[in-house]
């Protein structure tokens, strides 16, 4: 079942947002430490190691790091058994998704689809509340490999062009015959001459090295939709790496990472305003404006003479859009009153005239007796 399989990312250790290279850098201190070599004999060892291997496995490739993310074990196909529940439990979102949907559970063409299409592209996309209410297009700068200008993706240098592979004969595999008890064993694997590739070079391209790839920059618009929240995933299609020859590109998933506000704390769609106010506005009430998620524009709050500390004011419709499009949450003003820590000597005064006013020194006298 896949409830007893670990989240990958407590068996290595690293939050959800980890880096490629902290996962990289987690993975090689376990896979050290609970390698079978240094622990010869120890089952425990052994079967950490494999848990370890597994989860680097899927933190490593962004395909199966986004499926396991979006739809845990479940998400993750033949590699991870069956899903046992609901895989869309606890997902929330609008349609924006639903494309990822017909990639992940499209008549069982994943498997197929991630062999042969090219890596896919992930990248965190910091944004602010005040863009996250309103939505945003954001130019991002995604480096990424691509075709190399030169040869082409030939991967041959010019006026030169790859030779079949004679070990192969062009297929990519090399079949090894065993002798082992039971007859003869042919194995299929891949060519060692030409790494399955059906080709040799004799002259690399110098640009490339005989990649076929090189790193570029590339400016890619991002539509971040009004409503969104931190953790949430956007799927530009096609913009990851290039496929194979003739095989589509991978994807580019952008993960919003919400900024933390000056004044602002977000739950779900509400948003949340410590509002400091001192005594005297509170007890003979006042005027106020406060900030809201429209860049300069305030709103106006009254409050009424009288009111206690953390009492909560709603202004409605001041929150975030659902991302539906449809609806919008509240703002949530909680009044925070705030005790002067200092005082001037006028203000010590007429403190100390309310005091006196509150607490007669006469009935303490009385009391002490
Ligand atoms: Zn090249
Ligand atoms: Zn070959």
């Amino acid at each position: 079942m896949s409830s007893s399989k670990k989240d990958p990312y407590k068996v290595l250790g690293v939050p959800r947002n980890a880096t490629e290279t902290d996962i990289k850098k987690a993975y090689r201190k376990l896979a050290r430490k609970n390698h079978p070599d240094i622990n010869p004999g120890n089952d425990t060892a052994e079967a950490k190691f494999k848990e370890i291997a597994e989860a680097y496995s899927i933190l490593s490739d962004p395909d199966q790091r986004a499926s396991y993310d979006r739809y845990g074990w479940g998400g993750l196909g033949a590699t991870a058994g069956g899903t046992g529940g609901d895989p869309f439990a606890g997902f929330g979102f609008g349609d924006i998704f639903s494309s990822i949907f017909s990639d992940f559970f499209g008549g069982g063409r994943t498997s197929s689809r991630r062999s042969t299409s090219g890596r896919s592209i992930r990248i965190i996309l910091p944004i602010t509340f005040e863009e996250a209410a309103a939505g945003i297009e954001k130019k991002i700068d995604v480096k990424k490999n691509v075709t190399c200008s030169v040869c082409n993706g030939s991967r041959a240098a010019q006026g030169t062009s790859p030779k079949r592979c004679p070990i192969c004969n062009g297929s990519g595999t090399e079949r090894i015959q065993q002798r082992t008890p039971f007859g003869i064993m042919i194995n299929e694997t891949t060519c060692r001459n030409c790494r399955g590739l059906g080709e040799i070079i004799d002259n690399p391209c110098p640009q490339c090295r005989g990649s076929g790839m090189e790193q570029k920059s590339k400016k890619i618009t991002v539509k971040v939709p009004a409503g969104i929240n931190d953790g949430q995933r956007l799927r530009v299609p096609g913009e990851g790496e290039p496929g194979p020859r003739g095989y589509p590109p991978g994807d580019l998933y952008v993960d919003i990472q919400l900024k933390e506000h000056q004044y602002f704390q977000r739950e779900r769609n509400e948003l949340i305003y410590n509002l400091k106010i001192n005594f005297a506005q509170a007890a003979l009430g006042d005027t106020v404006y406060v900030p809201t998620l429209v860049k300069g524009e305030k709103a106006k709050l009254k409050i009424p003479a009288g009111t206690q500390n953390d009492t909560i004011f709603r202004l409605k419709g001041k929150g975030f859009p659902n991302l539906s499009g449809f609806g919008k949450g509240d703002m949530h003003i909680i009044v925070r009153i705030q005790t002067p820590k200092k005082l001037t000597s006028q203000e010590k005064e007429i403190f100390t005239e309310l005091k006196n006013l509150w607490n007669p020194p006469s009935d303490k006298e009385k009391k002490k007796k």
